[in-house]
């Protein structure tokens, strides 16, 4: 999956010319309602991902969430996953293998389960949230744990499957964000937005290994070749500030890594994002540009989405934490209209919202539950 020339990962180039798709007419709902610009596959393997609700915020009406929390294992990672499967069928693989911070492994266990394909995934020891280990377990994978980031994950896992620059000799196909058939699913969110309400001026994405803010933009790039669309929204990518490799590079302050990575938003846990350059180039092409926010920020803004009705998990509130920072800064106007991806549920992460004493009452009679309820 990468070019034995340059060494940079391969991509997938729809070409629009060529394309048969009729945006008028689309038939079906989800990721392969789009199937014209989708990877021809004789047999696909889905749990109806994609067609997440856009929900206004109230207290900014001009912002919208995409709540990726509703796919079928709770991220955005399902829409990758349904093309990724699917191939790996195609391919007659004996399994899969990914590292993950936990929803990549969690959406690979669960479509490998509907597949009747094997899985392996390789988590970083103690640095994954309870929510997404319980999917692992649940849905039957073969769990390694290394110990160290994400990042020592990923080597583990690229290091097998990729020596050699051949697949492999041991009949896993890799799904991690190196994958470009993933990507391929994932640039569908872009597609829901343009169906649901045009072109946004700005969309925000919480950027951990960058493949899916990335894949997003591609979206945007390939309904701009094909003409539905006469711009592309400016892509903002929002990371942790203990975990900003990207905003370090973004501000010539060296390399897109660092050692270490550290926020309690862990699915952005990342120092050394293998989709750099991919993410760099949504950026920088769409005329956007990468932020980071505190810890504290992203867990306000998870609250304040919570107080709208709409439960996320940290990483996915950076989104809104980046959209807030934007306005006191004055990148973004409350008249433009933004689109934050909320990529995964809040039910991934619950240990952080009860680790101190819940806020409750106790009763231990009708009478007082009456009393209560009046005043
Ligand atoms: C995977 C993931 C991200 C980061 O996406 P990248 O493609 O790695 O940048 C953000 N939030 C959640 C909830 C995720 O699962």
């Amino acid at each position: 999956m990468r070019c034995p020339r340059c060494g940079e990962l391969l991509d997938t180039l729809v070409d629009t010319g060529k394309a048969h798709i009729r945006w008028g007419e689309l038939r079906g709902r989800g990721v392969w309602r789009y199937r014209d610009l989708l990877p021809g596959l004789n047999h696909v393997v889905t749990m109806g991902e994609g067609s997440t609700p856009l929900i206004r915020l109230r207290e900014y009406p001009n912002a919208y969430v995409k709540f990726e929390g509703a796919n079928p294992t709770g991220s955005f990672k399902d829409r990758g996953m349904t093309v990724g499967a699917s191939l790996a069928v195609s391919l007659g693989v004996r399994g899969v293998v990914v590292a993950s911070t936990g929803n990549t492994a969690a959406s690979a266990a669960a479509y490998s389960a509907r597949a009747g394909l094997e899985c392996v995934v390789v988590l970083p020891k103690g640095n994954v949230a309870r929510g997404k280990l319980a999917q692992s377990v649940l849905h039957g994978a073969r769990i390694v744990e290394v110990p160290g980031t994400f990042d020592n994950a990923l080597e583990y896992v690229l290091d097998t499957v990729l020596s050699d620059g051949a697949v492999n000799d041991i009949n896993y196909y890799p799904l991690n964000s190196i994958n470009p058939w993933r990507l391929e699913g994932q640039k569908t969110i872009a597609f829901e937005i343009i169906e649901e309400i045009g072109v946004p001026d700005f969309v925000f994405v919480p950027v951990g290994n960058g493949g899916n803010i990335y894949a997003i933009w591609k979206g945007f790039r390939e309904l701009l070749e094909l003409g539905v669309i006469d711009r592309v929204p400016r892509m903002i990518g929002v990371q942790a500030e203990g975990a900003a490799p990207m905003v370090r590079y973004w501000r010539g302050l060296g390399e897109a890594r660092i050692d270490n990575p550290r926020t309690v938003a862990s699915a952005i846990r990342i120092g050394k994002p293998v989709n750099w350059f991919r993410a760099y180039r949504a950026v920088k092409y769409s005329n956007g540009l990468f932020l980071e926010v505190s810890d504290e920020e992203i867990i306000r803004a998870q609250g304040m989405l919570g107080r709208e009705g709409v439960g996320v998990e940290p990483a996915s509130a950076a989104s809104l934490a980046g959209y807030l920072r934007a306005l006191k800064e004055g990148i973004v106007d409350v008249n433009d209209r933004v689109v934050l991806i909320a990529t995964g549920h809040a039910l991934k992460d619950p240990d952080i919202l009860v680790r101190d004493n819940v806020q409750s009452i106790t009763i231990s009679s009708l009478e007082e539950l009456r009393r209560l309820l009046k005043t």
